[in-house]
């Protein structure tokens, strides 16, 4: 067991998990835990989400101060603002993994909901899915808007970027960012056809 503790295994574990199995290419993706006294331990930048040390994991407080460990990614602000609006959840994953960084880049999408309702998975994971305005990467002026939005949203994506999921712990928000990589490869298998869409409840 690690010295940084349980949550700090975890996380280096679903990293490895999701690097393994493509969804964070290179040195992208990054992942994030709340500990009990609301400090965050997030994956340091510039690591391959493969190559994760529990020892060496970063430690930021909730206003993004580095407390200690490496340098935190420079994405860490996005993982904070999805702390700030939704102060139960305890985890923060956000990948560019293929398919859904396709979708984040379609002209023609709804921004206020970018995946239809295909499985009943992703509608009780996901719900509906808001678009957030193209924002270059490190530019943390989308910080606010991410915060605003994810009051209401568990899941985000970043136009020509990604999705990023906050949930009641890091698993779960794993869980919302995998349905999401499906589901944006189902509709885009599915271009151009009649698509009928899980029935309202
Ligand atoms: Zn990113």
């Amino acid at each position: 067991m690690s010295s940084r503790g349980p949550e700090a295994a975890q996380l280096c574990r679903l990293g490895v998990s999701l690097f393994q199995r493509g969804l964070t290419p290179g040195r992208t993706g990054n992942l994030s835990v709340r500990l009990h006294d609301d400090t965050i331990l997030v994956s340091p930048s510039g690591t391959s989400m493969g190559d994760l040390d529990p020892e060496t994991l970063s430690r930021v407080s909730l206003d993004g101060t580095h407390l200690d460990g490496r340098p935190p990614s420079k994405e860490t602000f996005l993982h904070l603002a999805l702390y700030k609006a939704r102060p139960e959840d305890r985890g923060v994953a956000h990948t560019h993994s293929t398919h859904a960084a396709a979708v984040s880049c379609l002209a023609d999408l709804d921004d206020g909901n970018a995946l239809p309702p295909l499985t009943a998975y992703y509608t009780m994971r996901v719900g509906r899915l808001p678009r957030l305005p193209y924002h270059a990467p490190g530019d943390d002026s989308l910080g606010p808007i991410a915060q605003s939005t994810a009051r209401n949203h568990p899941a985000l994506l970043l136009s020509n970027h990604g999705p990023i999921a906050s949930g009641r712990d890091l698993a779960t928000a794993v869980d919302i960012i995998e349905e999401i990589e499906e589901t944006s490869c189902l509709f885009l298998l599915l271009d151009g056809r009649n698509i009928r869409h899980v029935p309202a409840q």
